[in-house]
């Protein structure tokens, strides 16, 4: 069991002596967490403060009364408005919204990709992690990212071709959270997507601007043909695009279900693309594609003030770091410095570089690497807390559970920086919750196409190499493996079981900062959700703090060095998404940075 009862207990009133995880809706949480909120250090709630942007550059607060959709591109949270107006569930919502979102932003996920989702089911009170995320072919081996010299081979090379591709999850696991959650007929969720397709869209500036910017997209002809007009210029913001083999995939599994992507057809071709790739050559076989299964997981949750924050586990590392950043941050006063203060963001950042440290030495596959629990355990956040100076910037950060062992053993793991992936956030009519975040990894994965949609390459999120001084890496390649993702879609439950926020972004390793920072300026700095998804970031992923550039964070710069802290300023291209509950309504935002919109009703 993924979480433990010692931290977070929920007291079902018609049994008041009978606690239950996991189940929210009837009853009242009470979160124990012992010495919690006593500030364990003060420093002056000094100035300056983020001053929040223009107010031009603030992203609107939404606010609807039944049901609310946020996702990254408006024709895909459009086919989720669609579903929720026809009664669907927010799991339906979801589906459909992916499906556009693999047409309309492909190069961010789809079905050639995996994902995770964080489900709350209205009707049992149940939250589950879903767990579709790409998975190595019984063809991988330790070193396959390595060059014959036992170098790692540069990123931007291993990513390119067949050998970075992973058996894609996303599709079997939407199919089994809409067995279990779905209103609507699977088929029907798949029509705004074919309908799309087979007539077009307009190319969005974004997508625009990421196919003329990315150099190796050409590499391959199908993707070469479809991204490019026949001069060989890249399409245009505002150009119509179909994609007729997109449509007759769709038709497809909408018509057999995801077994006709697994054991059919399309799968055999994907093996035989992933083989036959020009560059790199990969493993992948119909038996791989096969053997895939997604995974119903407990979720991660741990208090946080008075609400209770349930994330994703292993394979990810979002849930874990996430709650890790939220528990040693909630033992200082951060309700009473103002937004983006000087004295937050430097307790942020210390809470995240030690969230980082155990990241990197524990965090894997937990077929294979066990996730040592206390993790998340109140003590050990209390523990690790207690190493926060509030005055100044410690050095780097060590793993932090003693007496670990085997492969859990020190070991830190290669990062990759991925620019595109997508989040979506729903509630319906019912008060079921979806936040989901899916992924190809790098934007336009390993530039491979086949059948209309793109492949992941999201086994170059692995550790390149499988031991460090001696010591073996927790997040190693191997087959059946699952490689290790900062993904961190979340809901957040507040002490009368409302969900009061289902939230995530895309981002790679930044996704834990952008995800942690937003839920301190929604609850402890009562920032509405425009405002809390557009300040400026700060972010400490083990080294530096990284402050956004050209944001007003940028302030920050001068009294971190200050402090000591090493400050590099950087783009970050969040693309958080929010939908909560509130005051009997429903709020939401989508994050200024991409391309998205709130809907609802
Ligand atoms: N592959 C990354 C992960 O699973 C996501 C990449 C991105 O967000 O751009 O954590």
């Amino acid at each position: 069991m993924a979480v433990s009862m010692a931290f977070i207990v929920v007291y079902d009133l018609r049994e008041p002596m009978k606690p239950t995880v996991y189940s929210i809706a009837p009853f009242v949480i009470i979160a124990l967490f012992l010495g919690a909120c006593a500030p364990s250090g003060t420093v002056p709630n000094t100035v300056p403060n983020i001053t929040m942007p223009k107010s031009e550059t603030i992203a609107p607060t939404v606010k609807s009364e039944k049901h609310m959709i946020a996702a990254a591109n408006p024709l895909a949270a459009n086919a989720g408005l669609e579903m929720l107006r026809a009664g669907g569930s927010a799991v339906d919502a979801a589906i459909a919204a992916q499906m556009v979102l693999g047409l309309v932003e492909p190069q961010s996920s789809g079905i050639g990709g995996g994902g995770f989702m964080l489900s709350f089911n209205s009707a049992n009170g149940e939250i589950a992690a879903w767990d579709g995320r790409e998975t190595a072919p019984d063809g991988a081996t330790p070193d396959m990212f390595l060059n014959l010299d036992g170098k790692p081979k540069p990123f931007s090379h291993a990513r390119l071709g067949g050998l970075s591709v992973g058996v894609p999850g996303l599709l079997a696991m939407l199919e089994e959270v809409h067995a279990e959650q779905g209103k609507l007929p699977w088929a029907k969720l798949f029509q705004p997507a074919i309908g799309l397709a087979e007539n077009g869209f307009m190319v969005s500036p974004r997508l625009a601007k990421m196919i003329a910017g990315t150099s190796d997209l050409n590499t391959f002809t199908p993707t070469k043909n479809y991204f490019f007009n026949e001069d060989g210029t890249p399409l245009k913001a505002g150009q119509n695009l179909t994609n007729k083999k997109l449509a007759a995939t769709y038709k497809t599994i909408a018509e057999q279900g995801a077994k006709a992507f697994y054991l059919g057809s399309i799968g055999y071709d994907i093996g035989q693309t992933v083989r036959e790739a020009s560059v790199n050559p990969g493993t992948i076989t119909s038996t791989d594609m096969v053997a895939y299964r997604a995974n119903k997981r407990d979720p991660v949750c741990g208090p946080y003030r008075t609400m209770l924050v349930c994330g994703m586990g292993p394979p990810s590392s979002g849930g874990i770091a996430t709650l890790q950043i939220l528990g040693m941050v909630q033992k200082f006063d951060l309700q009473n410095t103002k937004p983006g203060n000087l004295q937050a963001a430097h307790l942020i950042s210390e809470a995240s570089k030690l969230a980082f440290a155990d990241r990197a030495a524990y965090i894997g596959d937990p077929r294979f690497v066990p996730w040592p629990e206390g993790l998340i355990a109140p003590d050990y956040l209390k523990s690790r807390a207690g190493q926060i100076n509030p005055a100044a910037a410690s050095g780097k950060a060590a793993p932090g559970m003693p007496g670990m062992t085997g492969h859990n053993k020190l070991g830190i793991s290669d990062e990759s920086h991925g620019v595109s992936t997508t989040h979506l956030s729903v509630i319906d009519s019912d008060g079921n919750a979806v936040a989901m975040t899916s992924s190809i990894e790098s934007a336009f994965g390993s530039r491979m196409m086949v059948r209309g949609f793109l492949l992941n390459n999201q086994l170059t999120d692995f550790s390149f190499r499988a031991e460090i001084d001696g010591a073996p890496v927790a997040n190693q390649v191997g087959p059946r493996r699952r490689p290790r993702s900062s993904m961190a879609p979340t809901l957040v439950f507040d002490a009368d079981g409302n969900t009061v926020a289902a939230i995530g972004s895309p981002g790679g390793s930044s996704i834990i900062g952008y995800v942690a920072q937003a839920i301190v300026a929604l609850f402890d700095w009562g920032l509405s959700p425009g405002e809390a998804l557009s300040m400026g970031h700060f972010l400490n992923r083990g080294g530096a703090i990284e402050l956004e550039i050209d944001s007003n964070a940028e302030i920050l710069k001068k009294p971190l060095e200050d402090m000591g802290h090493e400050v590099k300023l950087k783009k970050t291209t969040s693309g958080l998404h929010f939908v909560g509950m509130k005051d009997g309504g429903l709020v939401g935002a989508a994050d200024p940075r991409r391309e998205g919109v709130v809907l609802g009703d």
